[in-house]
């Protein structure tokens, strides 16, 4: 080899090495609006496909035959525990997850997500700009970050909790029409993947809540598991990328339960959810009002799969070691490689299967 050539090629090195930096760390975050975890897990609920009032009677054969199991609804999140990810929440197998909020709906929920702890003074869902910093805002002013963080949802009060005019963080969200559709905001986020290739990725997909508000269990499940496609299909897109491949974390959410038992006469508790002290503040909001508000809207579950996830031995069924919705934000920073306590000190730790790398 020629000296100059050698020369010419350390040279080179550094800027070759500078162009896949070790700490390009990336992260792709999904939100299922209250999608309970009996339906993720157990799959659909015979008692609610047999009532005419939720399912429509042509539905129920086809429902019947194709989604037997939580794993045939949801076929992407229940293939994370092979990959090496993780899947948990099944309080049928002594796992618990459970929201630190006390309302137990969507701005409550969402904002414990982005930044790592309850704030009992959000007690609505009203558009007000949130005064808490997400951890999505933090990165945006942080050097690699800024810039390359984005939000994508069908739910217009996003921009508030993300609070999109101070935080700087774009946040594609609206809501089609009358009908809840999310293939939009799908769309949008599928094309920014591939296009803007963000290092941080938010979607939140509202079907599943908005359906299961309308009775219809029918359509909520066909949300579940279009969900469930949309989300595989991120996966993909971002294994095929050089520029996500062996870098990337996933982690699949829900910003809160739904209530549980059939409650007759008149509804059901599955298409309601909230605590009873969101109940005793908003009566009117609720369809089915309940003095004691719907028991179990509290309890949610999480997927996870990529480079920052190691699957750890069973967790405790020991109310006290009940993960917690606090903690996501935590695990999302270290995932990316982050100083969660340089964000925030007091936020919940990582979960137990996330590790900085
Ligand atoms: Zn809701």
């Amino acid at each position: 080899m020629r000296p100059f050539l050698l020369a010419l090629l350390l040279l080179l090195a550094p800027t070759l090495a500078a162009a896949q930096p070790a700490d390009d760390q990336r992260l792709i975050l999904v939100t299922l609006d209250g999608t309970r975890w009996q339906e993720v897990f157990r799959g659909p609920d015979l008692a609610l496909i047999a009532d005419k009032r939720f399912t429509h009677a042509d539905m129920r054969d086809a429902i019947e035959k194709s989604w037997k199991s939580g794993a045939d609804l949801m076929p992407f999140l229940h293939s994370l525990p092979a990959k090496g990810g993780v899947l948990t929440g099944n309080r049928d197998a002594g796992q618990c997850m459970a929201v630190t909020n006390p309302m137990w709906f969507s701005y409550p929920g969402y904002n414990e997500i982005f930044t790592g702890r309850a704030d009992p003074a959000i007690t609505s869902n009203d558009k007000n700009w949130n005064r808490n910093v997400t951890f999505f805002e933090w990165l945006n002013r942080r050097p690699g970050f800024a810039g390359k963080v984005l939000a994508f949802g069908n739910w217009d009060v996003f921009p508030y909790i993300i609070n999109d005019k101070r935080s700087g963080v774009p946040v594609n969200s609206g809501f089609a029409g009358r009908y809840p559709t999310e293939t939009l905001t799908m769309r949008a986020a599928l094309d920014a993947l591939r296009e803007k290739k963000p290092r941080v990725l938010y979607v939140g997909l509202g079907d599943t809540d908005e359906f299961a508000h309308m009775g219809r269990y029918d359509d909520t499940l066909a949300a579940m598991n279009r969900d469930d496609d949309f989300i595989a299909e991120l996966w993909r897109l971002a294994e095929a990328d050089p520029a996500y491949r062996g870098k990337t974390t996933l982690i699949v959410t829900t910003d809160h339960g739904r209530g549980g038992a059939i409650k007759d006469p008149g509804g059901a508790a599955w298409t309601e959810h909230g605590s009873a002290e969101s109940v005793r503040l908003d009566p009117a909001g609720f369809t089915i009002p309940d003095p004691l508000g719907f028991p179990g809207s509290e309890q949610i579950w999480i997927a996870a799969l990529g480079r920052a996830v190691h699957p750890v031995p069973q967790i405790s069924q020991k109310r006290e070691a009940c993960l917690g919705q606090n903690q996501i934000a935590a695990s999302a920073l270290a995932a990316l490689g982050q100083d969660w306590k340089a964000f925030d000190s007091g936020a919940g730790v990582p979960l137990p299967f996330f590790s900085i790398p």
